[in-house]
């Protein structure tokens, strides 16, 4: 497999356009891989359910998406994953009913306005009952007026929530507070790479993972809102106002609790390239395993990314046919991704 990594300058990353993004010295890491790690006692996999089916707006690719996470998690020989494809929202639920008892945790590529009664009901009585949740990215902007949703994804944005939806929580002074200044829920600039900070070593998730690393260009998610309740930041970012963003540290990997079930929440994850950071893959397949068995057995990988530098996986990045013709990738195609950041657009 080919690793990726490039020594990138923070303060060129953070206020310039991706065309202006500083690539010092570029090192091909060591081919290690980040598999077989076993199930220690026991054997046998744990099943998890990769709920798609919707995203809103043509910004999130599901259909990509999904066999990138999917193959994250396969790849630590832990996991066994389904994919379970719901009808979108304005489609008939009645034939839809997986048994969410087969799995130990659900991991959502999937942003939905709403949800029948009857779904919303097992959904909440699978994690409530212990059943673990994964949230990836958009996913948190899904089902704004679903209350028992909205408490174990912690914070969400977009789709019209306002302070209604709680206030916005980030870090101030290595703490973390809750504005409840009214305004909108959830921002994010043009994608750059930015520095992770690790605010919680000591959880299983985190543990040995360095204190700061560079996450491969992504959308920085900022001004969440929700009700934070049994909440704890595991990592934050800072969003630079250079880049349209809020002047304050923002959550980027959250765990919470829901009755007995585990949430691992992680705002990042927009896009293949994204995904095919070795930082993201890492807290991902970690986060899942913690929702799923309240305990991580994984190492973090020797190439895991440093303070200055992304590392990323070209296998992963390639499972997007745009991201082969260099047009979706921040590094590599950066005059498109550029104007891309430029118009504008509502996504999210
Ligand atoms: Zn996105």
């Amino acid at each position: 497999m080919k690793m990726k990594s490039f020594a990138l300058f923070l303060g060129g990353a953070l206020c310039a356009l991706p065309a202006a993004v500083a690539m010092g010295q570029s090192a091909s890491l060591p081919a290690s891989h980040v598999t077989s790690h076993g199930m220690g006692h026991g054997g046998g996999l744990i099943n998890v359910m990769l709920l798609d089916g919707q995203s809103a707006g043509a910004f999130h690719n599901w259909k990509l998406t999904t066999p990138i996470l999917k193959k994250e998690l396969e790849e630590t020989g832990l996991f066994s994953v389904t994919v379970v494809t719901a009808p979108t929202s304005d489609q008939d639920f009645s034939d839809f009913e997986p048994n969410l008892d087969n799995y130990r945790a659900i991991v959502m590529n999937y942003d939905a306005p709403d949800w029948p009664a009857a779904m919303r009901e097992r959904f909440e009585k699978y994690v409530n009952g212990g059943g673990g949740l994964v949230i990836v990215h958009a996913a948190d902007n899904a089902f704004p007026n679903w209350a028992a949703f909205n408490e174990m994804a912690g914070v969400g944005g977009w789709r019209n929530r306002t302070e209604g939806a709680g206030p916005y929580w980030y870090f101030k002074d290595g703490k973390l507070v809750s504005d409840p200044t009214p305004g909108p829920a959830g921002q994010h600039g043009a994608r750059l790479p930015f520095q992770v900070k690790t605010r919680q070593p000591e959880h299983p998730i985190m543990r040995g993972l360095p204190p700061v690393w560079m996450h491969y260009p992504d959308e920085l998610y900022g001004k969440l809102r929700g009700p934070g309740k049994n909440m704890t930041v595991l990592a934050t970012a800072y969003s630079d106002e250079k880049n349209k963003g809020s002047g304050h540290d923002e959550p980027m990997l959250m765990v919470l609790h829901y009755g007995k079930g585990r949430v691992f929440h992680t705002v990042m994850g927009h896009d293949a390239a994204a995904l095919s950071c070795v930082g993201f893959m890492t807290t991902f397949q970690r986060g899942t395993e913690w929702a799923a068995t309240n305990r991580v057995t994984q190492k973090v990988p020797a190439t895991f990314p440093t303070a200055t530098t992304v590392s990323y996986r070209v296998d992963i990045q390639e499972m997007d046919p745009d991201m082969l013709k260099g047009a979706s990738d921040p590094i590599r195609g950066e005059a498109k991704a550029a104007s891309t950041a430029s118009a504008g657009a509502p996504q999210h």
